[in-house]
């Protein structure tokens, strides 16, 4: 077998560099990993190829090589997480490791580099540790609360008024949603990750489920004060209750939390395939570098008070995109924000087709 049929055999990618990091040779499944051809990679520098990214997200290999190759000893490229840009654009995490090719007197001639993509299981995992850690945490408030006002009902009972009772149980039911709330949360979030997130779609009609969220929230936030304006004729939507009531009651409480619990306005539009609820706030804003991060997991920033897990808008556009809608969000800084979420009209009839 020839070496370059034995190289194509390998299910790692492998690349052979020059000296100023041109491409001098690659395998099948180099072509596979980034999506180029050998014909297209050949003579290119790998930074204009690829852009390679070291994990602080600056270019490597790009200038030089690493300046630990000036020791005519160091042979072995450490193994390294690495992010790549593939021929559609798309950015891929990949392992590299390799070794330096030295000439007789030690001098640099090339490297040849083995890259393989990331185990994704390894994200996952290292995702889930920190899930866990976040929401043990938001779970022990509510749990040590029940368990302290159980405790004293059940120690005191005859000593305590009627009314401080009625104020133990009910902090009691409120800590028990929050902790279902929070389960709920961490359900959706495996199913979202694993791509099986099952939605109960019924005609939801929109106008009960925003009073609905409006008057639940108010309970806990009695400052609450929110305008609604929904078109005339609402069209019921094709929608899973449960879900979309989340999303709302998410943005709703972070316009409260985040902005002012005043002059908040719940608007709906619709227009022919879609409709679309805006929750607009009155408030501080978000700068326009925190705008698109404030979807991603574990957000949250560093100047408004830490009060959740940052998981709520991850979540909610992933309970929207479900549903085959979109959540964005718009700021003026100093002035506030508006979340937009779309839900398709798809009737009830369509969707069986
Ligand atoms: P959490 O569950 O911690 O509230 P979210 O994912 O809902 O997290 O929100 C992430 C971050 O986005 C929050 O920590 C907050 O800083 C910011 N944020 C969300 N909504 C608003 C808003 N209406 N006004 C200003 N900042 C907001």
């Amino acid at each position: 077998m020839s070496e370059r049929a034995l190289l194509d055999l390998l299910p790692d990618a492998v690349i052979r560099l020059d000296a100023e990091r041109r491409v001098v040779e690659g395998n099948a499944s180099l072509e596979a990993l980034t999506g180029y051809s050998l014909v297209e990679m050949r003579g290119k520098p790998l930074g204009d190829l690829l852009d390679p990214r070291g994990r602080d997200g600056k270019p490597i290999w790009v200038e030089g090589w690493d300046p630990a190759t000036r020791l005519r000893s160091v042979v072995r490229i450490p193994e390294q997480e690495i992010e790549i840009r593939r021929a559609d654009d798309k950015a891929l995490r990949v392992n590299v490791t390799g070794a330096y090719e030295r000439d007789s007197d030690g001098r640099l001639e090339g490297a040849v580099l083995v890259l393989r993509e990331s185990a994704r299981r390894a994200h996952v995992a290292a995702a889930g540790i920190e899930i866990v850690s976040t929401v043990s945490h938001e779970l022990r408030s509510p749990l040590t609360s029940v368990k302290g006002y159980t405790s004293l009902l059940l120690n005191r009972w005859d000593r305590l008024k009627d009314e401080q009772k009625r104020m133990m149980l009910e902090q009691v039911h409120h800590d028990a949603d929050r902790v279902t709330r929070l389960i709920t949360e961490l359900l959706d979030i495996s199913r979202l990750e694993t791509g099986r997130l099952v939605l109960r779609r019924e005609m939801v009609d929109l106008a009960e489920l925003v009073d609905r969220v409006l008057e639940k929230v108010g309970m806990e936030y009695p400052d609450l004060e929110a305008e609604v304006a929904l078109p005339e004729e609402c069209p019921r939507v094709y929608a899973d209750p449960d879900k979309v009531q989340q999303v709302l009651t998410n943005l709703v409480e972070n316009a409260v939390k985040y902005a002012s619990p005043k002059g908040l306005r719940v608007r709906g539009e619709a227009d022919g395939d879609a409709i679309a609820v805006s929750v607009v706030d009155v408030g501080e804003g978000i700068p326009p570098n925190d705008l698109h991060r404030i979807f991603t997991k574990f957000f949250r920033r560093a100047e408004t008070r830490p009060t959740g897990s940052g998981l709520g808008l991850w979540i909610s556009r992933g309970l929207v995109e479900a549903h085959g809608g979109q959540l964005t969000a718009a700021s003026i800084p100093g002035k506030g924000s508006t979340f937009r979420f779309t839900l398709p009209l798809t009737t009830f009839e369509e969707f069986q087709g």
